[in-house]
């Protein structure tokens, strides 16, 4: 629960002092909104005026444990008594990131035998390309340097988070990028306007064919993906994509890293997206979930064939000073146990798909074109004529949800886009559901 006063604090004086000192994410600069987030609890939050909201976006698509929890908490502050922090460089280790890789390899989708940590996802994407240009080049291909990246793949803002990054705004102003980046067509079977006629699966994989022949197999190092599309609006592949894909990149010695960000610890009802897919990865990126967000964690995941060459002679050159953090590997591990404990995998099904369920009635509204959920993933894609598919921009929805309903979701550029933490209840789901529903029926 909340703690019974609300905390005192003057909100006022604290959005003015934000507004001269803070530079935030994705905020206009002539933007005078701020909430002052004070309290969670659950799928609860409270901002500094008391204001109460429901989480409908689990922070940026972590908080799979719900706010508040006791058991992270203790198990943090029974870390930090004990060791906050060392470093892991060299010979240094500590026993809460042994245990933690050991419980990643036991979770892991396909045999991953080592890992490696990071304070977060993209700098364990940077790991990832950083590690498969380097398996290449101790192998005497030092000329594989190229990245195979998607459109409308999001990795995170690091300069090699970004140059995959296939959105254009997160590139441009910022260039020169990494260079060496080639962005290929996903398949989005909701926007067929991508595929010119042909079949969505079809297309990529010729695309993919036709730009390793243009570049030259011995010059790509790898190709990474999310599984299923998160920031672009949960896009599920065909099931017959991955597979193909990586029989392609294996034939001609590519890598794969597969970005899991947001779709482990059971965001999607699985521990990992890769596990359905049927393809054994080079690489699995994780972050968000991995510690439900009470920390910053990341960890990339490593096939042994590509480990053995990444750390033998003088090892793998390059650590971040947080790598391995006793502390926040502690929270991650209880987090873990709590997801299993709990069985959160079950729950982000049963709760997403009734979520889902009601979110769906939306399709009949003319501004929705599509509603797509996987576990407590969900998007609900806007668009001008339901015929064509043209979009509508989503960028007024979260205003309004959270001024009328105290609910909170995102958007992309055209859909609504809902994360609830995955211990949200029915009850909880209902009101999320109601909420959009209000906003969306009235400007249909
Ligand atoms: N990869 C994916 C798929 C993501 O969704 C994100 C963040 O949203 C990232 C990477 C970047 O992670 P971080 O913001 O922890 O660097």
């Amino acid at each position: 629960p909340f703690n019974a006063t609300p905390p005192l604090i003057d909100a006022d004086a604290l959005v003015k002092k934000d507004q001269s000192r803070l530079i935030h994410p994705h905020l206009p600069g002539d933007s005078t909104e701020r909430v002052v987030v004070v309290e969670g609890d659950g799928c609860r939050l409270r901002d500094a005026h008391g204001r109460e909201y429901l989480d409908a976006t689990g922070g940026l698509m972590l908080a799979h444990v719900g706010h508040g929890r006791r058991e992270l908490i203790e198990a943090a502050a029974g870390q930090m008594s004990q060791l906050a922090y060392y470093s892991s460089f060299h010979e240094f280790t500590n026993a809460p990131s042994i245990h933690l890789a050991e419980r990643l390899i036991e979770l892991a989708p396909a045999p991953m035998e080592r890992v490696y940590f990071t304070s977060g996802g993209a700098e364990a994407v940077d790991a990832a390309l950083r590690m498969a240009r380097l398996y290449h080049h101790r192998r005497g291909e030092p000329e594989r340097t190229w990245v195979l990246a998607r459109n409308f793949g999001y990795h995170g803002i690091t300069y090699g988070g970004a140059a995959a990054t296939g959105f254009p705004m997160f590139h441009q102003g910022f260039g020169p990028m990494m260079p060496n980046v080639r962005h290929l067509t996903p398949p989005m079977p909701f926007h067929p306007e991508l595929y010119g006629g042909e079949d969505p699966t079809e297309f990529c994989l010729r695309e993919l064919r036709e730009t390793i022949e243009e570049i030259g197999a011995e010059r790509i190092a790898v190709m990474i993906g999310e599984p299923i599309l998160g920031v672009a609006g949960v896009v599920e592949p065909p099931a017959d994509y991955w597979p193909r894909v990586r029989e392609l990149l294996s034939a001609h010695g590519i890598l794969l890293i597969l970005d899991e960000v947001i779709t482990s610890f059971g965001r999607i009802g699985r521990w990992f997206a890769a596990e359905a897919l049927g393809v054994a990865p080079d690489f699995v990126v994780t972050a968000k979930g991995l510690t439900s967000g009470y920390v910053p964690l990341g960890a990339l995941l490593v096939a042994d064939r590509v480990a053995d060459v990444v750390t033998r002679d003088e090892g793998f050159v390059g650590g971040y000073t947080y790598s391995g953090h006793p502390t926040a590997c502690a929270v991650a591990l209880e987090n873990l146990a709590i997801v299993e404990r709990e069985d959160l995998l079950t729950a982000a099904t049963d709760v997403g798909g009734h979520l889902g369920a009601r979110l769906r009635r939306l399709e009949e509204l003319p501004i929705v074109g599509q509603v797509r959920q996987v576990g407590m993933m969900i998007a609900v894609e806007l668009t001008r004529d339901p015929d064509t598919g043209e979009p509508l921009s989503a960028e007024w929805v979260p205003p309004l949800v959270r001024e009328r309903a105290g609910v909170i979701v995102r958007n992309n550029p055209n859909a609504v886009l809902l994360s609830p933490p995955l211990v949200m209840s029915h009850d909880e789901a209902d009101r999320v559901a109601a909420a959009v529903a209000d906003v969306l029926t009235e400007r249909a």
